[in-house]
Order: structure tokens, then C-alpha cells, then sequence
């Protein structure tokens, strides 16, 4: 074990929760500066594979400790700053800024940004660590924050380096959101049924359309934005991703949607009148963006199958402990056979989700493509995300349904995860043509 192997946890034991909630303390920014410090060892030179991986060459769940540091790190942020306002975010659906400040402080926004432009530049299994930890305090606060990662992940797709130095690296300077613009009012898997569009006029381009959906769309500093320029092409080589300044005239911002759950999380419609985008924010090739905006994915659906992993587990811990509190017939629910069969599935279903989003991980760390695995990962938690919340209010009985328990918050934010970044419908048409592919007759 290295120096910053240690380092870590000490700073984790010595820095309290008064020290993590503080933005501009020295314990806080030493804690940052100890997870930035360790994830830059992770990162250098040798993929992400875990120590024991290293050593035997073989498969290995063990995480390394560098690893175990950075989950403890969330861990402690989501029980310290999430979990104690989660209800209050889910009430008034107020943004969650002042969280969103505080993980950019201790180092857990943005945290797969290069080290070269200024991030930690952690692989996307650490990513997922983080991940699972903050959905498991509040899924709606985790997407606000993960929908950075959306928006950034064309940017490291595509992006040239003076793109990644200015729309990342200012991320990583101050605490920023971003979006990501693909879906439209009249197309969402359909993607490319957009109609957005995009004319060359001069040295610039010009922008037109309406987005939906959009998360973190009232407050993103920038956007990308999926548009068509060759509408004569065929789709997949008819659209051209760019980044947008979330200042620039000509964008309306819709009102806020109120949705079922993940309540505090803002989801907008985006649109966009005559906006001007210089040549130097168009990403990668015109005709590209297609490819740009599902690539996306490779590195997105891991994290948003680590935080409905989350949502699971955290429905599986209040079931199991209101199981063993509440009474029937004289004796703890737990002990009847039907719900310790449920609390049964809860974890089988936790565990299998979370196998697959660390094996999709792994497989992008190793520079694999791991868009397969990445679909199963998404459909399979997200699955578990829904089951669990419905069998935790199973478990509650009608205490379930009322919104003191935690619970009912569960059940209301778990749908969510089958419907973004693809619903499971459009994951198992990935993974049907994949598996099409690999048996062909
Ligand atoms: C809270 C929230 C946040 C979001 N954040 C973003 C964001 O930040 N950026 C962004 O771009 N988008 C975002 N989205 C949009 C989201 O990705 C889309 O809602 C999703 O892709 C589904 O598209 P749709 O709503 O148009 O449904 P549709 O595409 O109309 O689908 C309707 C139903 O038909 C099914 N279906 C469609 N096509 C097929 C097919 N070929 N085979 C089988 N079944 C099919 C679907 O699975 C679904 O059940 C967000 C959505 C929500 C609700």
C-alpha cells in the first residue's frame, strides 16, 4: 500500500462532517486535493484494473483500496449532505445547488474530466462507485449531478483539445451544470426522427428547434445539442452534434416540469431561435453527431445503471430493517416466509445489477467496447431499481404509501431509470441485434 492509499481514509476519519459541508475550508479542500491525488495514481498508465486483477491476471470483485477510499469519500458525502434533505428537495422540488456546490468541493462532480483538463480523471468503475453511493441517498440530487457527466461525455467522444480545455476544464473550475440536448417533443428513442436544425450561414451556424426533457436545462452554463445539417443524408450521417453557450440570444427556456419523482431535478423544454453557434463549437465532423450522441452512451449508462443500483439497494436496507421491527401474528414480518423470500429477491436483484455495471465499467477502462454489456447493465438495474422500490412499499404495507416513509419517495423516483438514456424497451433492441450479430446462422 502507497502513501495516498493511506492517505485517503485518514483524511476521510480526521476531516468530519462539518469539514465536507464546508466549500472553501482546508480540510475540505485537502480532502479534494487527497481523492484528486489518489484517482490521479489510479489513472496513471495502467487502465483500472483492481490490485488483485493485477497480480493474479485474473477476474477479481475486490476493490482496491484507492477504490474503497473514494466510495467511503461518497458514501460519507451522501449521509452527511444528501440523505438529511432528500425529503425536503422531494417536497418543494427545489434545485439542489448548494449539494451540486459541495460535490464540486470535496472533488465529486465531473470526476471522469482528464486530468489535462483540469478533472480527476477517474475510470468510469470509480465513477460508478460514486454513483450508486449518491443515488442511494436521493436519485433526483444524483441525476442533477450526473447530468454533467452526460453532457461532458460527447465532449470526451468527440471533442478537440481546445474544446475539452475550455467546456471542460471550466467545469472543473467552478461548480457548473451542463446539458445534453437529443430528444425532441416529437422524438426520443427515435432519435433520428429530430428536426432540429442547423444551417452553415457564413462562419456561422444557426440554430432552430425545440429539445424536451432537458436535465439541468434552466441552469446549464452550456448545452450540446444534437441537430440536423444534411437532412438529405442518410440519418445516421444527417446530424451534427455542437456546444452551445447557455448564454447565447436566442434560447427560451421552457418551465420547469413536475414530474413524478427525482422531484428536485430540473427537466425543461430548450428551445432554440436563431442561435447563433461559432464553426469552432461544432464537435467533431458535420454529419457526426449521431455517432457522437450514442457513443455518449458507452460511458453514461454504467453511471446510470450504478445509480438505479442505488435506488435498489437503498429500498432493499429499509425493507430489511422495517421487517425486522414491524410485528404480525406475534412475531417480526421478517420471520414470515413471504416477505424473507421477497427481502430474498431484493438482494438477488441488487447484486446482479451491480455485477453488470461494474463489468461494463471494466470493460471501458480496458479500452473494450462495451456497448452490450452497458445496455444489459442499464436494463437489468433499472429493472431492479422499480422491483425493489415496489417491494419496499410491499414490505411497509400501508405505511409504505404514505409519503413519511422513505419508501414511497423510492417507489416515485425508480421509474425514471426505464425511461432516460434510452428506455429498457430500446436497451434489449441493442442487445437483440448484438446477440442477432453473434449467432448468426
Ligand atoms: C425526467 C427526464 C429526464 C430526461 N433527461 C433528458 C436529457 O437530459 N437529455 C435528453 O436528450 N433527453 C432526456 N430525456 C428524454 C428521454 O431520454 C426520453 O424520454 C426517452 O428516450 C424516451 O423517448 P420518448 O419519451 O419520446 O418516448 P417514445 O420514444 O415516444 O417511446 C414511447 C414508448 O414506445 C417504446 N418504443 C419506442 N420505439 C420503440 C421501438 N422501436 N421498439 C420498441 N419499443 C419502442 C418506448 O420504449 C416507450 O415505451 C429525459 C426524460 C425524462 C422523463
Amino acid at each position: 500500500m502507497n502513501t495516498l492509499s493511506r492517505r485517503i481514509p485518514s483524511l476521510l476519519r480526521t476531516a468530519g462532517p462539518s469539514s465536507v459541508s464546508s466549500s472553501s475550508g482546508s480540510a475540505a479542500s485537502s480532502l479534494r486535493s487527497g481523492a484528486l491525488a489518489a484517482s490521479q495514481r489510479l489513472t496513471a498508465g495502467r487502465g483500472y484494473a483492481t490490485e488483485a486483477e493485477e497480480s493474479a491476471g485474473a477476474v477479481s470483485f475486490k476493490l482496491s483500496e484507492e477504490q474503497e477510499a473514494l466510495q467511503d469519500l461518497a458514501r460519507k458525502f451522501t449521509a452527511d449532505e444528501i440523505t438529511p434533505i432528500a425529503a425536503h428537495h422531494d417536497k418543494t422540488m427545489e434545485y439542489p445547488w448548494e449539494v451540486i456546490k459541495k460535490a464540486h468541493s470535496v472533488g465529486l462532480l465531473n470526476t471522469h474530466i482528464p486530468e489535462e483538463f483540469g478533472g480527476p480523471g477517474l475510470g468510469l468503475m470509480e465513477c460508478s462507485l460514486i454513483s450508486e453511493e449518491l443515488a442511494f441517498g436521493c436519485s433526483g440530487i444524483q441525476t442533477a449531478i450526473e447530468a454533467n457527466g452526460l453532457a461532458e461525455a460527447p465532449i470526451l467522444v468527440a471533442g478537440n483539445k481546445e474544446q475539452k480545455t475550455k467546456y471542460l476544464g471550466r467545469m472543473t473550475e467552478e461548480p457548473l451544470v451542463a446539458s445534453y440536448c437529443v430528444t425532441e417533443p416529437g422524438a426520443g428513442s427515435d432519435v433520428a426522427g429530430i428536426s432540429t436544425r442547423a444551417e452553415k450561414k457564413g462562419d456561422k451556424w444557426v440554430l432552430n428547434g425545440s429539445k424536451m426533457w432537458i436535465t439541468n436545462g434552466g441552469h446549464a452554463n452550456w448545452y450540446f445539442v444534437l441537430a440536423k445539417t444534411d437532412p438529405s443524408a442518410k440519418a445516421t450521417k444527417s446530424m451534427t452534434g455542437f456546444i452551445v453557450d447557455g448564454d447565447s440570444p436566442g434560447i427560451v427556456k421552457g418551465k420547469k416540469e413536475i414530474n413524478m419523482g427525482q422531484r428536485c431535478s430540473d427537466t425543461r423544454m430548450i428551445t432554440f431561435e436563431d442561435v447563433e453557434v461559432p464553426e469552432e463549437n461544432v464537435l467533431g465532423k458535420p454529419g457526426d453527431g449521431f455517432k457522437t450522441a450514442m457513443g455518449a452512451f458507452d460511458i453514461t449508462r454504467p453511471l446510470v445503471a450504478a445509480g438505479a443500483t442505488g435506488v435498489a439497494q437503498r429500498a432493499l436496507v429499509e425493507a430489511v430493517k422495517y421487517a425486522q421491527e414491524r410485528k404480525t401474528m406475534g412475531r417480526p414480518i421478517i420471520q414470515h416466509q413471504a416477505i424473507a423470500f421477497m427481502l430474498a429477491d431484493m438482494a438477488m436483484d441488487v447484486e446482479a445489477a451491480r455485477g453488470m455495471v461494474w463489468k461494463s465499467c471494466w470493460q471501458k477502462d480496458h479500452g473494450l467496447r462495451n456497448s452490450y454489456y452497458a445496455s444489459i447493465a442499464k436494463c437489468l438495474a433499472s429493472r431492479a431499481a422499480v422491483a425493489n422500490a415496489d417491494r419496499a412499499v410491499q414490505v411497509y404495507g400501508g405505511m409504505g404509501f404514505n409519503s413519511e416513509s422513505p419508501v414511497e419517495k423510492l417507489y416515485r423516483d425508480a421509474k425514471i431509470f426505464e425511461l432516460y438514456e434510452g428506455t429498457s424497451q430500446i436497451q434489449r433492441l441493442i442487445i437483440s441485434r448484438m446477440i442477432e450479430e453473434q449467432y448468426k446462422l
